[in-house]
């Protein structure tokens, strides 16, 4: 039972497109209009994928019949995103070399520059990571002045892809990162959109084998797009599974596959729907559910052929066999799977091996072969020592290809820089010994190889911590004052329940707070006075509360503190010291002036203060949710009742009609 993961492949190019790009002549039509359509469509492709597809590839060639160059070359790109989104690799490719022919045609270094760039991804599909990284250190310095933030961002989402193909996660998330602080600072880029960065970012972690992350961001990106385009939308339930079989989460990881697999018969994504199924053969195998992975293993079976993915197929192959071994058909199933290992083998796919290996002795052991199980389990590790060896050499080799790619370049430049006939003459010797200290520097590099890989694991381990400390953060974090999100206090609340409960007498307190006139402040001084009074009253809160406390954002100009271990005694003592941190002095702005501000409070601990009441059952406690709502309203009486206070919720009564507030007014702030 292995999982897998390719691209798929589609029908043929718009050949009459092509044609009728090369012979264009005819009258100006009004450019501003078809850029207009080409809009709307785009904004259609968004939601829609298949009806902005028959739309370009009919209205195409009248929409832009005799167009200028601008509009052909906007209708061509957004004709290869809708077909890339559609799973049509083999199209947006073509379309894709259509493009590099009239950027060229026209002089048009941005466009030859990102079509470059798509070139790139091909590479990466067709696992050739340690070319990809070559390709991109070229395209760096070859396009190093061309000052597009398109372009930028395109080549750092790449890297991030190529280097998570070789296995390099640390330096592939921090190409991603990067690539997403583009975005995130240009959010009117065309591309790459921060839902491709971050499929692929999620896709990494799923590789790395860190399945909370890739769920993390997928959640993110569902968050961020209410609609995805089909093939992005099926590619996020296609790793979401995967992440949660790696969990161990079967039940939730086979829904994730079935919405995949939906999405992938809706839109003809053959592919897609070839690995989907493999994988859940796979969560079956994994759950020991035989007949249903041997009915998914054959289902994967034609879409596998038909997708030309050989992997795939012999994927399909060995999950049939592990299904029928399970199923007491020990001889047949055995026989189809040593079939696949040895044609894995023969094409090199040592990694794939390893893996089969591996649940062939699993298999053999769960059936009492243990003999046969051991055997297995010897020639496995005979095959992870080569490929431990493999591995290095892939990495070594693609760092080749980039010191290669950036001897180069570094040719290109000098070149560029010399154009007189006397220094043609120098250069090509220059060129010639350059060539042969190049063979020098290489053997070097091998030598020292050993050495610096050795200290570049110890490195990479380091920052690769790093990393993920830095995403962990801006992930938990507020940006705007630094204190928690409320994402992360929610997670804090998870896990609340599995903590002691607090010692008798003392409770957890939640205190909400919302500035008062805040909307006076922006009004009079603007939106960046707003941010600053935010951000102090952050810096205020934190100063005032304990280590232990947390202080977080809950939104807008709303906050929230958390804080364990509260008496009765303190909770009003806690309330005032908050309202006191905010309104006790006045907020010097950037300009000098001074502010004057103060906050309502509401408060209510868990657990909560039970009425001993004549022989009734206590009514059952709020949960932290219902916590924070009836400080909600606690706060919104104090609002009520003239602001620059804090209400506490002392106890619930059971009533008639419902629950009751019984408020107390702590004592007026300063
Ligand atoms: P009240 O005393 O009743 O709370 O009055 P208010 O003016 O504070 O009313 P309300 O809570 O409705 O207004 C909150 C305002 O805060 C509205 C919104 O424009 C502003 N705001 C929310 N987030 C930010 C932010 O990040 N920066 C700035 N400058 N303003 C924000
Ligand atoms: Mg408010
Ligand atoms: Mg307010």
């Amino acid at each position: 039972m292995t999982t897998m993961h390719g691209r798929p492949t589609g029908s043929r190019p718009p050949l009459a497109i092509g044609l009728l790009l090369v012979a264009l002549a005819g009258p100006a039509v009004a450019a501003q209009q078809l850029e207009a359509r080409l809009g709307e469509i785009a904004a259609m492709a968004e939601r829609n994928n298949a009806q902005a597809r028959t739309i370009l590839v009919h209205e195409g060639p009248t929409l832009i019949a005799g167009a200028p160059y601008a509009v052909r070359i906007h209708y061509l790109r957004l004709l290869r995103r809708v077909q890339a989104d559609a799973g049509n690799f083999r199209d947006a490719y073509d379309t894709n070399e259509l493009i590099i022919g009239l950027a060229e045609a026209e002089g048009d270094p941005l466009n030859i520059a990102l079509a470059s760039l798509a070139r790139v991804l091909r590479l990466i599909d067709n696992n050739d990571p340690a070319g990809a990284l070559g390709q991109l250190a070229t395209l760096g310095a070859r396009y190093r002045d061309l000052d597009s933030r398109e372009f930028d961002a395109g080549i750092e989402a790449l890297h991030g892809m190529a280097y998570s193909a070789v296995g390099q996660y640390d330096r592939s998330l921090h190409h991603f990162l990067r690539a997403l602080d583009i975005v995130d600072r240009h959010p009117t880029l065309w591309s790459p959109r921060e839902a491709d960065i971050r499929l692929a970012l999620a896709r990494m972690y799923v590789n790395s084998r860190d399945p909370a992350r890739a769920l993390d961001t997928l959640r993110e990106v569902r968050a961020g797009h209410r609609h995805l385009p089909p093939r992005l939308e099926a590619a996020a339930y296609f790793y979401e599974g995967r992440a949660l079989v790696a969990q161990d989460e079967i039940e939730p990881a086979l829904l994730a596959f079935s919405r995949a697999l939906e999405l992938a018969h809706a839109h003809e994504l053959i592919s897609i729907e070839a690995n989907v199924l493999g994988n859940i053969a796979n969560a079956h195998l994994k759950a020991r559910r035989y007949p249903q992975a041997e009915q998914a293993a054959r289902a994967a079976l034609a879409p596998a052929q038909r997708s030309e993915d050989r992997i795939s197929l012999q994927m399909a192959k060995a999950n049939l066999g592990f299904a029928m071994f399970g199923q007491g058909r020990q001889r047949e199933g055995m026989a189809h799977v040593d079939a696949v290992i040895a044609e894995m083998r023969r094409a090199g796919a040592m990694s794939t091996v390893g893996r089969l290996l591996a649940e062939k002795s699993q298999a053999l052991e769960d059936a009492g072969r243990f003999r046969e199980a051991l055997a297995t389990t010897r020639e496995r590790e005979n095959v992870m020592r080569d490929l431990a060896l493999n591995d290095r050499n892939k990495a070594i080799s693609a760092l080749q290809e980039q010191f290669k790619a950036r001897e180069r370049a570094a040719q290109i430049d000098t070149l560029r820089q010399e154009n007189t006939v006397k220094d043609a003459e120098l250069r090509h010797r220059g060129l010639v010994q350059t060539a042969a200290s190049l063979g020098a520097a290489l053997a070097l590099f091998l030598c020292a190889g050993v050495l610096w890989l050795y200290r570049k694991s110890v490195r990479t381990g380091r920052r690769l911590a790093e990393l993920n400390d830095e995403l962990a953060y801006r992930s938990a974090h507020d940006p705007l004052t630094g204190l928690f999100n409320r994402r992360s206090f929610q997670d804090r609340m998870r896990s609340r329940t599995g903590e002691a409960a607090p010692r008798l007498g003392s409770a957890d307190c939640f205190t909400l707070l919302d500035i008062d006139h805040f909307k006076r402040i922006n009004d009079e001084y603007g939106h960046a006075a707003g941010d600053a009074v935010l951000v102090e009253v952050g810096r205020r809160l934190r100063t005032a509360m304990r280590e232990s406390d947390m202080v977080l954002r809950w939104g807008g100009e709303e906050f929230l503190v958390y804080s364990q271990g509260v008496s009765q005694e303190q909770r009003p003592l806690l309330v005032q010291r908050i309202l006191d941190a905010i309104a006790a002095t006045p907020v010097v702005l950037e300009d000098g002036a001074e502010l004057a501000i103060s906050a309502t409070a509401g408060a209510v601990s868990l657990p909560f203060a039970q009425e001993a009441g004549d022989g009734q059952e206590p009514a059952p406690q709020p949960d932290w949710e219902q916590a924070i709502a009836l400080a909600d309203r606690a706060l919104y009486k104090g609002k009520e009742a003239g602001r620059n206070r804090g209400y506490i919720v002392a106890g619930l009564r059971r009533q008639e009609g419902g629950l009751e507030l019984d408020l107390v007014l702590p004592g007026a702030a300063t």
